[in-house]
């Protein structure tokens, strides 16, 4: 992916949102970002592009330079939603919309093994900052309040006991005609935990200063509103409000 040189660049009107697989992260930040009139950046859908197009190039998800080399060469674009399918955001590789085959099992599968390689980190690293830079956005992913805007206004940690989060991803798979089990998508989903958390580079975790919101018991409403108000309170050294940009 093609970056542009990084600016020196203070990332107040950042709001990184990082947690496991289907904790709810995406959802949530499509909502907040509406609602604060920012852009949604899911880094997830990098690293899933990456994924779908080494699996259609043959490159094993062992091979971190091969893999890294799709990552520097592949243009990818997200966008708000052109359909209204249940997506949150378009994901283009190139001239395809690949929205829903970054979605797939195969995919899934070895999405986690692909983003273990530092390279592979290292490719997608300076894109991430480059639209921080730009902000206001909201940011979704693993390592965002971690490694990638360690100085994010806002940082918040959704979590959510791995049933809960295997069961809602189980019912969006369902929702788009997918015959996985309950029981295999909860399996992908703790295998992701483990590869994501337990990786050298970047390693899934909730920064020392991010707030943890457990989303087991709530509405995805009610969540979106605690992450809200406390975009809304923030403040800029002068005292005006951050949110609105
Ligand atoms: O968020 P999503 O489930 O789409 O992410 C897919 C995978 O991409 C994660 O399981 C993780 O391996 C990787 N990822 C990452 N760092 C990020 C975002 C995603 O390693 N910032």
């Amino acid at each position: 992916m093609k970056a542009a040189p990084q600016s020196a660049t203070c990332h107040q009107r950042v709001i990184a949102i990082d947690g496991p697989a289907a904790a709810g992260k995406s959802t949530v930040a499509r909502e907040l970002a509406d609602r604060l009139g920012a852009l949604l950046f899911d880094t997830g859908a990098l690293y899933r592009t990456v994924a779908l197009a080494a699996l259609r190039a043959g490159v094993s998800a062992d091979d971190g330079k091969a893999l890294a080399e799709i990552a520097g060469e592949s243009t990818v674009a997200i966008h708000g939603a052109s359909q209204r399918d249940g997506r949150l955001y378009d994901i283009w590789l190139g001239e395809e919309d690949v929205t829903w085959a970054v979605r797939s099992p195969e995919v899934g599968a070895i999405v986690s093994q692909v983003s273990e390689h530092p390279e592979v980190r290292a490719a997608l690293l300076p894109v991430q900052r480059r639209i921080a830079g730009n902000g206001p956005v909201v940011m979704v992913g693993r390592d965002i309040g971690t490694v990638v805007v360690p100085d994010a206004g806002l940082k918040i940690y959704l979590d959510a006991n791995s049933r809960e989060r295997a069961h809602r991803r189980h019912l969006e798979t369902l929702a788009r005609g997918g015959d996985e089990t309950f029981q295999e998508v909860l399996m992908q989903t703790l295998r992701r935990d483990t590869v994501d958390s337990g990786r050298d580079v970047a390693p899934l975790r909730q920064a020392s200063d991010a707030i943890r919101i457990d989303t087991a018991d709530q509405t995805i409403e009610s969540v979106v509103k605690t992450v809200e108000s406390l975009a809304r309170a923030q403040r800029m050294p002068c005292g005006k409000p951050v949110w609105p940009p």
